[in-house]
């Protein structure tokens, strides 16, 4: 099927696909069954140069706007692959590139971009916390010319495949800030370090291969150089850098959704019962039909906030709505694609019931539905703050 709209970077997503067809269904397969990483897929985006796309050319990026990070990870998707394997690696330097020194910038920035070193934990959320991120418990102590971190962290996403993780941890306690929201801070964590020196990472087995971790500190020391940017302003970099990662993730979910449709209208057209294909019948085509709609509805807000974004203007209603609308259409879509399938949609050898764990994950992580509808509620509608 070809979904092209005369988008834009057809070029790369070209290139990407290609690249795709050296990962068919059974790589994934494999994979999944063993809850193994990815590696040789991360590493030729990475000989590529795909996941430097964000990186500035002066660190040895591509200096590519968003909207070619989101065809990338559209792409993947709608080859069947998993990009969630590696897609934080885009967006969690975006923190780094803002708001850290040029001394920080100049030590990790072309190392990443080469892809010697691996920046894609986020160690954010806690297992008491959950969404209520400035009630985080991890603490980071100053002593001396480091800090002493200790706390855990869960879902951490590939810690056990990452040289550096960002972290969020308190460094003033929240009775002793005016406001909630500070007294946090981000830090640049070397993984190998850490490890020998207090950190315990422990694998989580999920529903789906996304090498979900917790991660625990006691007494990790941690350079107070890796601290970024100014202590205590750690959650408002954080937030800086959330419009890229819902776009990015909304542009990963209409990459699913897209390939959900296809496989549904492919075995629509080939499944033949009661003498005839079963996607004659409209209680078969007309779901798919509407999949479709409204995939591609949430097409076009992710394509609003790319251009809002790419002209530096305000995005957050755009970027969560993207999110949101492009969660709900791939998950909608896999709905169908299942259901189309009848009994076969259940068979690994499909594909199918794999990629329906894990697009179901978007409606969840990295922000679960109900936390945009809050943002909308609130900073859209003007509707008064629920939590
Ligand atoms: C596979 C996977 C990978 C992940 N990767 C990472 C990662 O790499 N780094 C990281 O830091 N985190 C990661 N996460 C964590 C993810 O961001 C959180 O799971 C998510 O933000 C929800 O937090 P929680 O699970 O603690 O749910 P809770 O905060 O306990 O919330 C439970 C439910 O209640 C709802 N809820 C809570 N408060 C409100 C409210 N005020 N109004 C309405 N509804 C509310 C939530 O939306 C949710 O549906 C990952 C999670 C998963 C499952």
């Amino acid at each position: 099927m070809n979904f092209s709209t005369g988008h834009q970077h057809q070029d790369i997503r070209d290139a990407v696909a290609q690249l795709c067809q050296k990962f068919p269904g059974e790589y994934w397969r494999e994979l999944d069954r063993e809850l193994a990483y990815p590696k040789a897929f991360v590493d030729a985006l990475t000989e590529a140069g795909y996941l430097s796309a964000l990186i500035p050319e002066e660190y040895g990026g591509s200096g590519l706007p968003l909207g070619a990070a989101a065809a990338i990870l559209e792409e993947i998707q709608l080859q069947g692959g998993n990009a969630g394997a590696c897609h934080a690696q885009m967006y969690i330097m975006g923190a780094l590139l803002r708001h850290g020194s040029d001394y920080q910038k100049e030590k990790f920035l072309p190392r990443i971009a080469t892809g010697e070193l691996r920046l894609q934990a986020f160690g954010v959320t806690e297992p008491s916390s959950g969404t209520d991120t400035t009630s985080i418990k991890t603490v980071a102590k100053r002593n001396g010319d480091h800090y002493l971190v200790n706390g855990q962290k869960v879902w951490t996403s590939r810690a056990e495949h990452s040289d550096l993780m960002l972290l969020l941890a308190r460094t003033t306690p929240k009775k002793e800030v005016a406001k909630r929201t500070d007294g946090l801070s981000i830090f640049i964590v070397d993984m190998n370090q850490a490890k020998q020196n207090g950190m315990t990472i422990k694998p989580i087995r999920a529903m789906m291969n996304h090498s979900s971790t917790e991660v625990f500190f006691d007494d990790v020391k941690v350079p107070a150089e890796n601290l970024i940017g100014v202590e205590g302003k750690g959650f408002r970099y954080i937030l800086s850098g959330m419009n890229a990662e819902r776009i990015l993730i909304a542009a990963e979910c209409i990459g699913d959704a897209k390939w959900f449709i296809s496989k549904a209208t492919n075995y629509a057209k080939e499944r033949v019962v009661f003498g005839r294909q079963i996607g004659q019948n409209q209680g078969i085509q007309f779901p798919i039909a509407k999949a479709y709609a409204n995939m591609r509805a949430a097409e076009l807000i992710v394509h609003q906030a790319i251009a809002l974004f790419e002209a530096d203007e305000d995005c957050g209603e755009q970027a969560n709505m993207a999110k949101m609308l492009a969660a709900e259409a791939s998950w909608e879509a896999a709905n169908i694609c299942i259901q189309t399938h009848g009994g076969f949609g259940f068979a690994e050898e499909y594909d199918i019931e794999r990629k329906f764990r894990e697009t179901r994950l978007y409606q969840v992580a990295p922000i679960s539905t109900n936390l945009i509808l809050s943002y909308l509620s609130e900073h859209v509608l003007g509707l008064p703050r629920s939590y």
